[in-house]
Parts: C-alpha cells; structure tokens; sequence
C-alpha cells in the first residue's frame, strides 16, 4: 500500500490522514503527532502502591513473554516511521526500562534516526532510578539527552512503603548525581503526590531540590488503569501545591517553553531554579496533547485512558512494508479524537470505574 499525502491542512480525500503545513500528521482536533513514548518492558522491580500494587501484581501476575515484545528492530522500524511523519521526541519507559536487557543498544540505533530534514530526534527515558548509578554511563555513551526520574519521597522510611520493595531511597539520589556527572541532561525529577501519603513531603522536596540541577516536577495522582483504587479525595491540585511551596519560597510563572509541554512552570524569585506542576486532573492539557503511546507489545495508543489500543505488531510481523505501516499509523492518529482529562469531570464516579482502563506499568508513563 502506498500512501498519497492530503494537501497541505487540508481533508484527506480517503478520509485516512491529513498533513499540516509544517509536516507530519494531524488528528480531528488539530493536534500534530510529535511525542511517542514507547514502553519496552511491563516489568518493574518496584511496587508502587500507587502504580502496580503488590496486590495485584504479585508472583502470580502473568506478565508478557519474551516473543510478545517488540524487538528492538521492531521498535526502531517504528520509531524510523514516526519520525518522518512528524515526531521528533521519543521517550523510553515501561515499566521499569532500564530492565529490559541491552535497552543501551535500543537508545544507540534510535540516536542514529533523523528527522525528514536531517536533525536528530530527542531522546529521553523514564526511570525509577534504581540502576541509574550504574547505567548512567552506557546511557550517556549510547546517545540518551534527557532523563526523567521518579522520587516521591525524602524520607526513606516512606520512600521504601510507597515502593513496598524496600529500596533505600539514598540509592536513587545517587543515581541521579551519577547521571549527572556523565553529563546527561537535562535532568527531571516526577513526584506524584498522593493525598494522606506523601502529601507532607512536598516542601521538603522542594527545599532539597531547590538550587540543584535538577527541576523538580510534580504530578497530580490520576485515575490511569484500575488496580490503584483511585479516588479524587487523593488528588492534590497544583494550585495547593504551588500556595504551599510559593509560601516558603516566593514563586514566579514562566511561559511555556513548547507547544504540548504537559508541565506548567514557575521560577523561584530568588532565581534559584524553577518547579513544574503536571495537572493532569485539575486543569487538563488535552487541546495540545501530541503524544501517543506504543505498549510494549506494540499497540499503538492515542491517549493514556484510551480503552484500546491498535495492533501494530502484527502489520510488522507480516512482512508489510514501511509504507503500509506508515498508512496505519497516519489513519489511526488522523481519526484520533481524545481529550478524556477534559471530560473526567462529566463522568459519574459509576461511569469512570465502568470505563476499561490500561495500566500505566503496561502503556508507560
Ligand atoms: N518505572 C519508571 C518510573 O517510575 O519512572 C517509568 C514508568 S512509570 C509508569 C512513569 C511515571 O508514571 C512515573 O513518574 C510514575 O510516578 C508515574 N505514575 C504512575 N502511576 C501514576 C498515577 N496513578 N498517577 C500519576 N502518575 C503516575
Ligand atoms: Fe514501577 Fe515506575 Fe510503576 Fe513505580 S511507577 S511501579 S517504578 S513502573
Ligand atoms: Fe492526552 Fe489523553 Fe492525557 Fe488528554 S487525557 S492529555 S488526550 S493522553
């Protein structure tokens, strides 16, 4: 199958995609396709309680087999795909990515891939930080620019009860300094702040933070997959915590840097750094949402709370070319109209839990 390009901004004559002037693909909604995160393992060696409770992800959890993966070719080959239809970031996640064996390699062959003309595509990854400090360096060498890391909390005593594997919570911020020091960045760190949890380590967070290298982020609980119980009552808005932080510590909004940024920043007045605050709950981001998701055995999502996703591995299994690849990714993005942060609120509590919803270890962060 080959693929004969809409004119520019305007309606496919198949109906199949539509191209914006500025290259790559547009859904319903206008939103370009710039940003896939894709999941190379649904494996972790933690528990969050808020993300796989032990409960049900426990020694009898059937996770995937090695064959159901993408390979890393398979990975690449879209990836490649993606690039010359307009995504120029890639992030690694997973679960945990940096089990999965050889991931170095992965982020090598996705350093070489460049944009349709000649740049090369930001790479990043997503990580509990356990093996960081000793990665860090392969990572480095193999091409990784920016690196997220997940630390909910200062005290260790909490930190190992919210990762309910007792990791010490000093390994992680070694971690991060070993990224650091061989260079990758930049560096940022996600809190996801869960009412009656971890709630009282916000201001410890940010005094520790604050000053360092590191931009400290934090995240709004969300309802993602159906094991955590999720309940609004353990939502902490942004606004909350910018009053609490902005208390200690006098705090300035900054613009956004980029078109679909998900983080809303601000800078302290002293000019020691800045925070952000990702709102996913109390005020959405869906009107510039440009990401989209691949699961780690290839299905294709276009929203972290869509239902379903589309079966890419078995197009790359069959023989198919990179055109009717190409093809499939571009119909399914160009009939993507999600925007389920903006309707949350207008779901009944009965209605969301009837909602089948993917697991954020399975789709990625
Ligand atoms: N294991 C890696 C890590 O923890 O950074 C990558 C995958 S993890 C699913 C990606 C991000 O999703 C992490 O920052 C994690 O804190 C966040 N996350 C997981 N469950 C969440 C939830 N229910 N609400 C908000 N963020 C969540
Ligand atoms: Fe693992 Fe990350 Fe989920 Fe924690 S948030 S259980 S580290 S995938
Ligand atoms: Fe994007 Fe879906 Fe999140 Fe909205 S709810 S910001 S469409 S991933």
């Amino acid at each position: 199958m080959s693929i004969t390009p809409a004119p520019a901004d305007g309606p496919s004559p198949t109906g199949a995609f539509r191209l914006p002037s500025s290259g790559g693909l547009l859904d319903t909604l206008d939103r370009p396709l710039r940003d896939l995160r894709i999941s190379v393992t649904d494996r972790c060696n933690f528990r969050c309680v808020y993300c796989m409770p032990r409960a049900v992800f426990g020694k009898d959890y059937a996770f995937l087999e090695k064959d159901e993966l993408l390979s890393f070719e398979e990975i690449e080959r879209i990836a490649r795909v993606a690039a010359a239809h307009g995504v120029r970031k890639l992030r690694l996640t997973g679960g945990e990515p940096l089990l999965r064996r050889g991931i170095e390699e992965l982020i090598a062959r996705l350093a070489a891939l460049r944009t349709p003309d000649g740049k090369r595509l930001e790479l990043a990854l997503t990580t509990n930080g356990s093996a960081l400090a000793v990665k860090a360096q392969a990572l480095k060498d193999a091409g990784l620019d920016r690196l997220t890391v997940s630390v909910d909390s200062l005290d260790d005593e909490l930190f190992q009860r919210m990762n309910d594997v007792r990791f010490p919570v000093s390994r992680v911020l070694d971690g991060i300094d070993a990224a650091h020091a061989v260079g990758i960045g930049p560096i940022k760190l996600n809190m996801v702040v869960k009412r009656g949890l971890n709630d009282g380590e916000i201001e410890a967070m940010a005094t520790r933070f604050k000053g360092t290298p590191y931009t400290l982020r934090f995240i709004e609980y969300m309802d993602v997959g159906t094991s955590n119980g999720w309940s609004l009552d353990e939502v902490v808005s942004s606004a909350e915590i910018v009053k609490r932080i902005g208390a200690l510590f006098p705090l300035e909004p900054v613009g956004a840097a980029a078109t679909g940024e998900t983080a809303q920043r601000w800078r302290y007045a002293d000019g020691t750094g800045e925070i952000g605050v990702i709102s996913s709950v109390t005020n959405t981001f869906c009107g510039t949402c440009n990401r989209a998701r691949i699961s780690t055995e290839g299905r294709l999502f276009t929203c972290l709370f869509a239902t379903e996703g589309h079966d890419l591995r078995s197009i790359l299994r069959s023989g198919a070319g990179d055109d009717e690849l190409a093809a499939a990714m571009s119909s399914i993005w160009g009939a993507r109209d999600d925007r389920y942060s903006e309707i949350r609120s207008s779901l009944t509590p009965e209605l969301r839990a009837a909602r089948p919803r993917i697991e954020m270890s399975y789709i990625g962060g």
